[in-house]
């Protein structure tokens, strides 16, 4: 019957690959043998989505008809995506793909670190080192499980998250993305975003709402001599194997889908092409089954300068165990590279056909050939209010006190919300882009307000709007409504003059955002003016609760005699009600510090159990109300 007069399955040709019924593993077989060299090659290819408008070497159509390129990674460069015009966006991409001869899917990729964080109105997170000073893996589940719906709403399947460094020097830039000093607590929380953001391993559990996670950055990332972004990490087995990698252990016992290689070095050898780590250890001795990914131009500072020999970082990488190439411009060259490598011998077929296999594996695990598009009937999560609750949840456990009070008798938290006038002070309190951090919208973060640029010139900090709450307009939620707020964004030698009757006066200060190298800093400050802003408040003898908006701890000893209470709200993100919820006393504080907080830089790197443990506030610290 019907028009192939009578066919059936078999003679019109079984293709296994097709059928969700088979299992993976022969799936992915089965593919790999209708592949051609090229087919393969556009696998183990990224590229970034800012080729389309500001990099065409290639048409977008012809990226994928004709490049074949296999994954997509929209960095975090894009300013403050557009929800349904990426949708639009995605899957016009993923329909290129699905033209092809084989029709293999597009595998898109992104930074959701603290949540959707790259689009506008996603619900942002706290970032990491606040998760690590809830202590509630639980809650860290379900902000993996939330962060992967509102990714999978946009079209985009895979998130380079979570970052599992162990950061051990505050110095260093990136130790707001670490959960902790301790590698048990980075280990824990490492589980539980993942079983969030994937669902149960073997990979994902359900094909709609959950992500291909991508642990990073291996290994030793957070381990940096000095704490300098990308620098060598000088360590033995006992920390490698004792503070390192129990967090990759986990994340490859629990099934995660990739793993990112790090720019930094282990003992004098380039992570991009440290063949014993990567396929020695990784992929041999703990079986490793998904596919590294590089860094972002990671294999083109293999060597010194960058880029210096290209044939050369693409033959070391590829034959290290890198599988997946975020190039993310230049691929015509890498593809052509990497061709005239293989058909040479440098590279063998069964390297290419292990890290396509790996490729493979995890489009087929997650779904990609049966749901390839963008899951429609999620958008009206995106940002809710029942995701913004979660959050705000993780804002008030991330919350430490470290002090509460000038004598045990005087408690100043919880605050009184029904007195005649408070004063708010700093530009902190105000500022949607710095609550959120670096990677929120923008790489670098961005300034909420579109003041105050000046003081960031060397960051470039764009201007730019989320939906969210900041501090201020927390705590003028949560006050009386005959209680008279009164906001002094940078106050003066007037300021305690002028308000002298005020019952107390709420002061945010802290650091502006940056990510990586950007972030590096040998002096740990708190940003100016905001030094001067404690000096005109708490210095001059009003009663004041400094609230630290901060990815790490920051030199304040010298001013903790004038404070009354001490707040760190680390990177708290979009819900600042989070904060006036255990600031006010509707919930406890609960958090306690996950990285020792030091009283000079001098003494850094300075960790729980190190020898001359002398710390203003130990790990673990933190007062319960
Ligand atoms: C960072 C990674 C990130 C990648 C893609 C790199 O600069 O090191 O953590 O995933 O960019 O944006």
């Amino acid at each position: 019957s019907g028009r192939s007069g009578g066919a059936t399955a078999a003679t019109r040709g079984y293709i296994k690959y097709k059928d969700p019924k088979a299992a993976v593993e022969e799936r992915v077989e089965d593919l790999l043998t209708r592949m051609t060299l090229p087919e393969k090659l556009g696998q183990m290819c990224q590229v970034d989505r800012f080729n389309f408008s500001f990099y065409p070497p290639a048409t977008r159509h012809e990226i994928f008809t004709k490049y074949l390129i296999g994954s997509v990674l929209s960095n975090p460069y894009d300013t403050g995506a557009n929800p349904s015009k990426r949708v639009v966006e995605a899957n016009t991409m993923q329909k290129l793909s699905l033209s092809t001869r084989l029709g293999i899917p597009l595998l898109y990729a992104i930074d959701a670190v603290h949540g959707h964080n790259t689009f506008i109105n996603a619900t942002i997170f706290p970032h990491n080192v606040g998760l690590g000073a809830t202590r509630d893996p639980d809650l860290v589940k379900k902000i993996g499980a939330i962060t992967a719906l509102e990714v999978r709403a946009t079209g985009i399947a895979q998130a380079f998250a979570p970052c599992v460094a162990v950061c051990r020097d505050p110095r260093w830039g990136r130790c707001y993305e670490s959960y902790s000093e301790d590698p048990k607590v980075v280990t824990m929380m490492t589980e539980s975003i993942m079983e969030g953001l994937q669902g149960n391993a073997p990979y994902v559990a359900d094909f709609k709402t959950k992500l291909a996670g991508c642990a990073k950055h291996f290994v030793g990332d957070g381990g940096t001599v000095g704490g300098i972004n990308e620098n060598n990490t000088v360590a033995d087995n006992a920390t490698l194997f004792g503070i390192h990698m129990p967090p990759f252990e986990i994340a490859v016992k629990k099934g995660i889908a990739s793993i990112m290689a790090s720019y930094s070095s282990l003992n004098g050898v380039k992570m991009h092409a440290n063949r014993a780590m990567i396929t020695d250890y990784l992929k041999n001795t703990l079986k490793f089954q998904g596919f590294v990914i590089s860094d972002w131009l990671g294999i083109d500072r293999i060597t010194t300068p960058p880029r210096a020999n290209y044939t050369y970082s693409i033959e070391a990488s590829i034959n290290a165990g890198i599988d997946m190439v975020m190039v993310p411009f230049q691929y015509i060259e890498f593809l052509e590279g990497l061709t005239k490598l293989v058909n040479g011998g440098y590279i063998p077929m069964s390297r290419i056909d292990d890290a396509v296999r790996r490729v493979l594996r995890v489009k087929f695990s997650i779904g990609l050939f049966e749901n390839p598009l963008a899951e429609e009937t999620l958008v009206a999560e995106f940002g809710s209010e029942a995701h913004r609750e979660v959050a705000r949840e993780a804002v008030r456990k991330s919350m430490v006190l470290l002090k509460n009070g000038k004598t045990n008798v005087d408690k100043v938290i919880p605050l009184q919300r029904n007195v005649k006038k408070i004063v708010v002070a700093g530009a902190h309190a105000n500022n949607m882009g710095w609550q959120c951090g670096g990677f929120t919208l923008t790489w670098q973060g961005f300034n909420g307000t579109g003041e105050n640029i000046g003081r960031n010139k060397a960051m470039q900090l764009p201007t730019g709007k989320t939906r969210g709450t900041t501090i201020l307009e927390a705590i003028m939620k949560t006050v009386d409504h005959t209680t008279e707020v009164v906001y002094v964004e940078e106050p003066n030698q007037d300021t305690s003059k002028l308000h002298a009757d005020a019952a107390y006066t709420i002061v945010v200060v802290g650091e502006a955002p940056y990510a990586e190298t950007q972030g590096d800093s040998t002096t740990l400050s708190i940003a100016a003016p905001g030094p001067d802003t404690i000096r005109h408040t708490c210095g001059s003898g009003m009663k004041c609760i400094v609230v630290l908006v901060t990815g790490r701890p920051l030199v304040i000893e010298s001013y903790l005699d004038t404070i009354d209470a001490l707040v760190v709200a680390w990177l708290p993100g979009t819900e600042g009600q989070g904060i006036t919820d255990v600031l006010f006393g509707d919930h406890p504080f609960t958090g306690t510090l996950p990285r020792t907080w030091m009283k000079s830089v001098t003494q850094l790197p300075m960790n729980v159990g190190d020898k001359n443990y002398d710390p203003l506030f130990p790990f673990g610290y933190g007062i319960k109300t």
